[in-house]
């Protein structure tokens, strides 16, 4: 894929065998309670099909949870997932499904009332389809500013996952984000916080702001 967001089926294995060593992987929902600890979240954004045939087989192998950010609108589409998929996904113990939009829009770029729409519509699409109640979201992106973060929970989100940017506060979280070029040493680095202490500094400078806070460490494998 584009930017390298991808990772081998062996690549994932052996990333899921260390954390199942030193990590305790656990539903998204419970990083957002605090405390400093080996919690590990993982999450799979836009909804391709092979988060079904590919990563849940090997989840299911470790027995450990994953978040799966359904991007509402493209569900049916050749190479993601189908409504039948997904309504048996949603059932699935280890997986919870959130919303990532309805078209995988640039949210930073839109009007306020076309995010309102992409917020609810993804949503109320989302839970028509698997029956459940969906109140996690990830931007598409990773793309959000405050006022974005409060539409959200107008909107009835419970907490809005990003890449850097936000406020990684309770309802604005931040995410590492996994690719192709990370070999274990960067794997490690990444699950431990130490990637993400470094890197969350550089953005906060980059945006000009001099607050820099540790996120939790879950990450999004393909934006
Ligand atoms: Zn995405």
């Amino acid at each position: 894929m584009a930017g390298d967001i991808d990772i081998s089926p062996n690549r994932f294995a052996r990333q899921l065998r260390w954390l199942s060593r030193w990590r305790r992987v656990v539903p998204l929902v419970d990083t957002l309670s605090t405390g400093s600890d080996r919690r590990v979240a993982l999450t799979f954004d836009d909804g391709y099909r092979d988060n079904l045939t590919v990563a849940l087989p090997l989840l299911e192998k470790f027995q450990m949870p994953m978040t799966l950010f359904v991007t509402a609108g493209f569900v049916d589409r050749r190479g993601y997932l189908s409504e039948e998929e997904l309504r048996t996904l949603a059932g699935h113990p280890l997986i919870t499904i959130g919303a990532h939009g309805l078209w995988h829009r640039h949210f930073n770029r839109i009007t306020f009332d076309d995010a309102r729409f992409e917020l609810i519509e993804s949503r109320r699409l989302l839970q028509e389809i698997t029956g459940r109640e969906i109140d996690l979201m990830a931007w598409p992106f990773g793309e959000c500013n405050d006022e974005l973060e409060q539409l959200s929970k107008e909107c009835g989100y419970r907490a809005a996952w990003s890449v850097w940017q936000g406020t990684n506060s309770s309802h604005s979280r931040w995410r590492v984000p996994m690719g192709r070029k990370d070999n274990l040493f960067r794997f490690v680095a990444k699950a431990t916080g130490a990637y993400a202490l470094t890197k969350a500094r550089w953005h906060r400078l980059r945006e000009g702001k001099s607050r820099a806070t540790l996120p939790a460490t879950s990450w999004e494998v393909r934006a």
